[in-house]
């Protein structure tokens, strides 16, 4: 059926700098309020992680060669719920804020989040992400005791010591955090030769606890841009897919925008203003960004000309 309507009067098309401006400046401005509460949380749940775990576990995991499929399931648990308590909701807000910029242009726009296009997006991520953050712990703490095999004269209780401040980095975190324990331990020892290899144990195990708060925070901070940004691009995809669907909007093409202020995304440079059809991958194989972690790019959905035959 063809819906007849008054006729509107064409919109002046903004500016292409300007708006560009605009759009990447309201996933900042979204970023900038969501981040801190995510990043928050996630360390705090690494330290729950990390207490939670008795050194008991550690050392079999040691003496076993790996961990147990039992704690990688457990840890799958964890995360789950933590997205669904913690990032579903960000995510939820990410594709409410975007579907009512829509609704700001078309009133008469339905939004719907249990139905929206968005949702399919957020639903197979996050299931994504649960496997990725558990198996990233798994092979952080494999590669640690791989690691610590290598030692001579260390006992299973040692190496529990050393991997349970870990548990939540990654797995160069995790190395790197373990090799700097090593360096401020041989140090330590170059300069006393007649210190205690109890003292020079004290002083790694404060320096590399430090250093792994460091690392945590590190990671939090990039799985909190990562994710948010991309929850924001799927809430604008998804509300543009469904302004398409209630006829307020004909067919679109997307344009890649790079942030261009303080922090480039130099992997994302290349790719600034590329066109691709709505439903077509751009170039580096990505429906919308981020294109990487930590990227702050975003896109633009510009209508076809004399594609919505409603208008
Ligand atoms: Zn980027």
């Amino acid at each position: 059926m063809i819906k007849f309507t008054d006729a509107r009067p064409k919109l002046k098309k903004a500016k292409q700098g300007s708006s560009k401006k605009t759009i990447l400046n309201k996933l900042k401005a979204f970023l900038t309020a969501t981040e801190p509460e995510v990043i928050k949380l996630l360390v705090s749940k690494w330290k729950t992680q990390g207490s939670s775990i008795t050194y008991k576990e550690l050392r079999e995991a040691y003496l076993a060669g790996g961990m147990t499929k039992e704690q990688f399931l457990k840890w799958q648990q964890d995360y789950s719920k933590l997205i669904n308590t913690i990032l579903a909701p960000k995510w939820q807000q990410a594709a409410d804020v975007v579907a009512q910029e829509v609704k700001a242009k078309y009133p008469y726009f339905v939004y719907e989040p249990m139905i929206s296009a968005s949702m399919d997006f957020i639903k197979e991520h996050g299931a994504e992400l649960v496997t990725n953050l558990a198996r990233e712990q798994k092979d952080a703490l494999n590669a640690m005791i791989a690691h610590c095999s290598g030692y001579t004269a260390v006992t299973p209780d040692e190496v529990a010591r050393i991997m349970r401040p870990c548990i939540g980095l990654t797995k160069p975190q995790a190395l790197s955090n373990v090799r700097y324990r090593e360096t401020v331990k041989a140090a330590y020892l170059k300069e006393h030769p007649n210190g205690k290899a109890e003292t020079a144990e004290k002083k790694a195990a404060n320096a590399a606890a430090r250093y792994a708060a460091k690392q945590h925070r590190y990671r939090a901070q990039n799985i909190a841009r990562t994710e948010l940004a991309f929850a924001y691009n799927a809430g604008t995809y998804g509300a543009t897919k469904d302004a398409q669907a209630q006829g307020f909007i004909g067919d679109c093409k997307k344009v890649w925008l790079t942030a261009y202020d303080e922090r480039v995304c130099p992997i994302c440079s290349k790719m600034d203003g590329e066109e691709r059809n709505m439903d077509s991958v751009f170039s580096n194989g990505k429906m919308f960004p981020p294109g990487h972690p930590s990227c702050r790019c975003a896109v633009a959905y510009e209508e076809i000309p004399d594609t919505n035959l409603n208008l």
